[in-house]
């Protein structure tokens, strides 16, 4: 039995809250906002060495920033350097550590084992996690599901019988709590008697199946995507005008120049109508970036949330979000 690396120890987890936006299911995990502690991880692996996914939860209910935290402090107890490679909430995923580099999410299986932390407590009931948490589910089985399709591990659940049978090379998925009642090197019982498995499993194969979207659909995409930038660096220039902030330096990226002289020419635009008609085309256009942006994601919370399409009086933005959003969670 390898013994790899160790435990990830839930019983320390203080509260760090640092806000974060809300971001699209599929923004791209933190890779370097939230490296792991040295300390906390067990060296490096191939993807051959990969064999298994282990879903767990925080036994905790602070928010993903605050478990990425902690992962990066050095460890103060030789019993106490656990790590994940992701952590989910309702809001976000955070990047602790690489795919290949071995965390300490349960032993026998940390070496052959990708590891996800969700927020939540063991004790949290189905309704719940199928309620107010189904995001957090949502984000797990996308992660999930990439790396079923990335490391080639089959989308089957391991009960214990099957990891007993099979020892740590099984192919599959499973939970810290099985691991713990197969192999006896853990006491943890997380995701819980209630985590709704079976949903997360067919979450894992819905985002697996595939990528069902066309040509035209990704490209749709991807240009909400950029009217988010536009708009979140049209609200950076805005804030920096505001605080009567001088203009940004060469070296500021172009969009966020181009968002301070355009909220600039907005403020001054209240007392003088300096505007010429390209400026006040530029400032129509950053207003329908936002305004496209805010039909993309009331569209993503509406499917999220399992609405049925919106009904011929919705406004035509919201329709397009919505089944941009719908394709994209399918
Ligand atoms: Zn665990």
């Amino acid at each position: 039995m390898s013994k790899v690396g160790a435990e990830r120890d839930h019983s320390f987890n203080p509260d760090i809250p640092v806000p974060r936006p809300i971001e699209p299911l599929d923004a791209p995990p933190h890779l370097d906002f939230f490296p792991a502690h040295p300390g906390r991880t067990a060296g490096t692996r191939t993807a051959a060495d990969i064999f298994s996914v282990v879903v767990h939860a925080t036994a905790a209910d602070n928010p993903a920033t605050s478990t990425g935290a902690f992962f990066q402090s050095p460890p103060e107890d030789p019993k106490d350097v656990g790590s994940a490679q992701l952590t989910v909430d309702n809001d976000l995923c955070i990047r602790s550590v690489a795919d290949l580099g071995i965390a300490n999410g349960v032993p026998p299986l940390n070496q052959e084992g990708l590891h996800i932390e969700q927020r939540g407590l063991g004790e949290f009931p189905r309704e719940k996690w199928l309620g107010e948490r189904r995001n957090t589910m949502l984000r797990c089985a996308f992660h999930v599901a990439k790396w079923c399709t990335t490391f080639d591990i089959p989308i089957r659940f391991l009960e214990v019988a099957d990891l007993e049978a099979e020892g740590e090379k099984a192919r599959g998925i499973t939970t810290h709590a099985n691991v713990s009642n197969a192999f006896g090197e853990s006491t943890h019982q997380d995701p819980g008697p209630d985590y709704p498995i079976d949903v997360l499993l067919e979450d894992i194969e819905r985002f697996a199946r595939g990528d069902e979207m066309t040509d035209e659909e990704k490209a749709q995409l991807a240009e909400a995507l950029r009217s988010a930038q536009r708009f979140e660096d049209y609200l950076k220039g805005e804030n920096s005008a505001i605080a009567g902030d001088s203009p940004p330096d060469q070296a500021a990226p172009d969009a966020f120049k181009r968002g301070f002289q355009n909220a600039h020419r907005f403020l001054r635009f209240a007392e003088e109508d300096e505007m010429t008609d390209e400026e006040k085309a530029q400032l129509a256009e950053a207003l329908r970036s936002a305004q496209r942006f805010e039909d993309y994601l009331k569209g993503e919370n509406s499917a999220i949330a399992g609405d049925s399409p919106p009904d011929q009086a919705a406004p035509d933005a919201f329709k397009r979000g919505f089944q941009n959003a719908q394709r994209f969670l399918r």
